[in-house]
């Protein structure tokens, strides 16, 4: 067993030892709202945002970009779940700020090994076979952090599927503080009608 299996059943055992009242809980989120963000690991929206189990869906992806799964996601939620508020959570130091699909692209040709990243950009090993399907998919990159949570509000505000009376509120979290900074012209887009 990998070290990483055996820690995370561990811990899950111990989870499990303290899952209290836990089981009671229903499936609709408690507290009626949803959290688009990024898979960053500094990141944790309970703590971020105070949540216990049961209070709120956290849709998660690189960059918390409102993708067409993110979207599909998010209209489960409301439809199905019953949330009423949304909010679309980037952060400073994305990776999705440092590659292009371009690069990407190039990275996965070279190669399916880690890529390395130093002062003179993205290099790759080139060591075994790579793939040109990168080269087919949008990797929704973030070339500008404000205008991204700018743009994933308009798209999710303007989506056919999403009905007008749900505000959606644009953030970006701050790696060094903590602190959820809003990005005003996001929040005035995803305002409800
Ligand atoms: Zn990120």
């Amino acid at each position: 067993m990998s070290q990483i299996l055996s820690e995370v059943l561990a811990a899950n055992a111990e989870y499990v030892a303290n899952f209290g009242d836990k089981g009671q809980l229903a499936l609709p989120p408690a507290r009626h709202f949803a959290i688009l963000t990024c898979m960053d690991a500094r990141l944790d929206p309970a703590k971020y945002a105070g949540l216990s189990e049961g209070d709120a869906h956290v849709i998660r992806n690189a960059g918390g970009r409102a993708s067409d799964d993110a979207i599909r996601s998010l209209v489960i939620s409301y439809k199905l779940l019953g949330t009423r508020e949304w909010f679309v959570i980037h952060h400073t130091d994305c990776g999705m700020e440092l590659f292009s699909n371009e690069i990407m692209g190039n990275l996965l040709a070279s190669s399916l090994k880690t890529a390395t990243i130093d002062a003179n950009g993205w290099h790759d090993s080139g060591v075994g076979e790579g793939s040109g399907e990168g080269r087919y998919i949008q990797w929704l990159t973030i070339p500008q952090r404000e205008q991204s949570v700018v743009e994933d509000v308009k798209r999710i505000r303007n989506h056919p599927l999403v009905p007008n009376d749900i505000p959606i509120y644009g953030y970006i979290y701050d790696c060094k503080t903590g602190r959820l900074v809003e990005v005003p012209e996001a929040t005035e887009a995803g305002r409800s009608a």
